[in-house]
């Protein structure tokens, strides 16, 4: 397992670029259920994280409101 030494520490598995998700996630599993083109689910670690960048303007849409809907936080956006 990943030792978490900075809970603002990006996920080692998300896909580089803008969007990602931190070691906050509590892995509720919202992202991968409502952008499952985007996010999924490491199952093992209970985490969800970026394994795809948004590609168009719907998952975009998506990848911004789930910043908001996230309970933790836990989404971030660098671009
Ligand atoms: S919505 Fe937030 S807490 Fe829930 S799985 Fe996604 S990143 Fe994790």
């Amino acid at each position: 397992m990943h030792e978490v030494t900075n809970l603002n520490e990006r996920i080692s598995e998300n896909i580089t670029g803008k969007y990602y998700v931190n070691y906050r996630c509590i892995g509720c599993m919202l992202c991968s259920e409502i952008a499952s083109a985007n996010f999924t689910s490491n199952h093992l670690e209970g985490y969800d994280y970026v394994y795809k960048q948004p590609e168009n303007d719907t998952e975009e849409q998506l990848c911004i409101e789930l910043m908001d809907i996230c309970p933790v936080n836990a989404i971030g956006n660098d671009g």
